[in-house]
């Protein structure tokens, strides 16, 4: 996807805070973080959506969700954090490249 805005950042076009990349995901700060701690975890295929995902994207997906401990572990998030993976616009997408956000370090209670 060309015009996508995740895909230019896992191709190195636009700039990001990164903060763990390998071959199949890149993980980088939110832009606006709703928490000290927010992150983006993305493959670097594109697909849009969790709903457009099936059973091509187990292992990729699979992944993502590994990761997300690992992160939270390396940014202090020793008492937990919260995932968040909006589908669609009904469901609060904005950005059209699936992506798990890793938010922590205040009350999550209401994020
Ligand atoms: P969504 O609502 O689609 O789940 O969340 C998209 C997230 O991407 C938002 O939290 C927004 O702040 C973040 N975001 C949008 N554009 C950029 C960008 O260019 N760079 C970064 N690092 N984050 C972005
Ligand atoms: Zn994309």
């Amino acid at each position: 996807m060309t015009d996508c805005i995740f895909c230019k950042i896992a191709r190195g076009e636009l700039p990001s805070k990164k903060v763990y990349e390998d071959d199949e995901l890149l993980a980088f700060h939110d832009i606006h973080p709703a928490a000290p701690v927010h992150l983006l975890v993305i493959p670097k295929l594109h697909v849009a959506s969790l709903a457009e995902c099936d059973g091509r994207h187990g292992e990729v997906l699979g992944k993502m969700l590994l990761l997300a401990p690992k992160l939270a572990q390396d940014h202090g998030l020793v008492d937990g954090f919260k995932t968040v993976i909006n589908t669609g616009k009904g469901g609060g997408q904005v950005v059209f490249h699936l992506h798990v956000h890793i938010i922590g370090g205040a009350n999550m209670a209401h994020v």
